[in-house]
């Protein structure tokens, strides 16, 4: 008995109670694109033409494009952050970042790379690079005016082209960047205390020797 109830329920377009005039759904979403139409006209947030490309809206704080590689300092190439650890160019849905490892004469690793590539015609947009660096070095750019006739070489972004200061993401990434800036400085003092404490420890064992072969000496004499 219950169960035939609910499929009469179920099978019921109006429910029990309701009942709506025929139309009265059309009437009510012309009413709204009505009242947005005449709410651009007056309403300051409403008024969404910008003259581009005089005149150019601000970009929304979430708008992603194509990746920028972050450096410190002024020198862009000495103060990028890449390691060249190849994590984002085994991770890049599409393999659009291309990392060569700098080494010198000996082979050994220098942590930067001698080559970092992206190439923004296949790149996807899609932020896994950034989301899995572990240097905070890569992050998703808001620049959006990058139409070129040079297919190839124009939108093949090399590791000139991709640096971008600190200051740079500050401007364009604020609560990001403050938060990178803070766990970074932590970071770094947690790293000079750990050295303060071994060259304590190493000074102070060092004095305890020195102390000890003078009482060796002294109990010889
Ligand atoms: S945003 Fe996505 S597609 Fe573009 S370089 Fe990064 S990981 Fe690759
Ligand atoms: S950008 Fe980050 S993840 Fe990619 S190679 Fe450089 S340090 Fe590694």
């Amino acid at each position: 008995m219950e169960h035939s109830a609910a499929i009469k329920r179920l099978s019921d377009p109006k429910p029990q109670g309701r009942w709506s005039l025929p139309g009265i759904g059309l009437v009510k979403g012309l009413l709204v694109t009505a009242t947005n139409m005449l709410q651009s006209y007056y309403r300051k947030d409403r008024m969404t033409t910008v003259q581009y490309p005089e005149q150019r809206a601000p970009i929304s704080p979430n708008f992603r494009n194509f990746p920028f590689l972050v450096y410190d300092g002024d020198d862009a190439m000495a103060g990028l952050r890449c390691t060249a650890c190849s994590i984002c160019e085994k991770e890049c849905p599409p393999q659009c970042i291309y990392i060569v490892l700098d080494r010198d004469e000996n082979g050994k690793s220098l942590k930067r790379p001698k080559v970092f590539d992206i190439d923004v015609s296949v790149c996807m947009n899609c932020g896994i690079c950034a989301e899995v660096c572990p240097f905070d070095s890569i992050y998703m750019d808001g620049e959006y005016e990058l139409s070129t006739s040079d297919r190839f070489g124009g939108l093949l972004f090399n590791k000139q082209r991709l640096a971008r200061s600190t200051n740079y993401h500050a401007k364009l990434r604020p609560l990001q960047a403050a938060e990178v800036a803070t766990r970074r400085k932590a970071d770094e003092d947690k790293k000079l205390a750990a050295q303060a404490a071994k060259e304590a420890k190493a000074e102070a064992a060092k004095e305890a020797k020195a102390e000890a072969d003078k009482e060796a000496k002294a109990a010889e004499a």
